[in-house]
């Protein structure tokens, strides 16, 4: 059987045709499947609509499918609900997509026979991105080649949908870090691999639940969880002004002896704003990471489930 994962954040509109359309691809294609839904705790009746999705799946006694949701208790953010949807999932591979149809369901099908051919991961890659706004583009393509750069592993194209074998999934969910990052956790875990283009559909209805300050949020708390690059880069401009205030020192020195030593004012005030700005950014950093430790010794569930559906 396989598992299709689906976050869903105020998507009421999207939840019973997201439905239809899997389940006519999947009844076509004949593989039995199993759609979750977790509702991460949307402001709109969300919920009503994919009990009403598990009822129509239980009256229709279809084979194909069936459907499982996931209530939290409260929004905790597409990660944390693709997590509870993975650890509550039972089929023999998992695919994660977004209920918006911003991923095709038709790609499921070729999914499904890469995974049959013994791949355990099929990574859905961006052929085409869709409508987007061009600064949100510049934005995007910032951050995937950041990211690329730290971590080695390249992401450019990378995107939430993909499908992932049981091994692969248990792999995941046996990470103990809470902030954990999907689209590059996937690649870091290994396993074998390959990769299926798509094209990002127009969205259903409903509207996107980025706006331009989470995504912002969004690349750097990526980039910390995935890298420890900015510390070393503060390290290296802390040593290069370091290098720099030592020559300037010296000069300082020298000018003191001539007797010009008047003359030295403007290099104190050029070194301590310098050096005053090296310390505060390498604070910040630091600061930084030493929060997202203190996230993680807390050791708080991920997410909170309210409530549990089967049809
Ligand atoms: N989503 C979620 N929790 C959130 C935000 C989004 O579960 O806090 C879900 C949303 O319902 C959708 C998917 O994540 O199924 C992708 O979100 P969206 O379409 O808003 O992102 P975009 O496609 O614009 O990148
Ligand atoms: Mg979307």
């Amino acid at each position: 059987m396989l598992s299709i994962v689906l976050p869903a954040y105020n998507e009421n509109v999207n939840i019973m045709k997201a439905y239809h359309a899997i389940k006519k691809i999947m009844e076509n294609a004949e593989i039995p499947a199993e759609l979750v839904y977790v509702n991460d705790g949307s402001k709109d009746n969300t919920w009503e609509e994919i009990c009403t999705a598990a009822k129509l799946a239980k009256k229709e006694k279809s084979d194909a499918i069936q459907v499982k949701g996931i209530n939290f208790s409260r929004n905790f953010g597409k990660e944390a609900a693709v997590l509870a949807g993975l650890a509550n999932a039972s089929g023999e591979a998992c695919v994660v997509m977004d209920c918006d149809l911003q991923h095709p369901p038709e790609t499921l099908v070729e999914m499904y026979s890469l995974w049959q051919q013994g791949y355990e991961v099929v990574e859905g890659v961006k052929r085409s991105r869709g409508k987007e706004n061009p600064i949100y583009k510049t934005g995007a393509k910032l951050f995937y080649r950041l990211m690329t750069k730290a971590t080695k592993i390249d992401m450019s194209r990378a995107s939430d949908f993909k499908l992932l074998d049981k091994k692969v999934v248990k792999s995941i969910l046996s990470m103990p870090e809470r902030n954990m990052f999907f689209r590059g956790l996937s690649a870091w875990v290994g396993f074998k691999k390959t990769e299926i283009e798509f094209d990002v559909q127009e969205r259903e209805a409903g509207e996107s639940k980025w706006s331009k300050w989470s995504l912002v949020k969004y690349a750097v708390k990526n980039i910390a969880a995935f890298s420890t690059a900015p510390m070393q880069l503060v390290t290296i401009a802390g040593g290069l002004t370091f290098f720099g205030a030592v020559i300037l020192a010296i000069q300082t020195l020298v000018q003191y002896f001539m007797g010009h030593a008047v003359q030295g004012f403007t290099t104190v005030i050029l070194l301590l704003l310098i050096i005053g700005s090296v310390i505060m950014m390498s604070l910040g950093i630091v600061g930084y990471y030493i929060a997202k430790i203190y996230e993680e010794v807390k050791r708080r569930p991920v997410y909170i489930i309210s409530e549990v559906i089967h049809n």
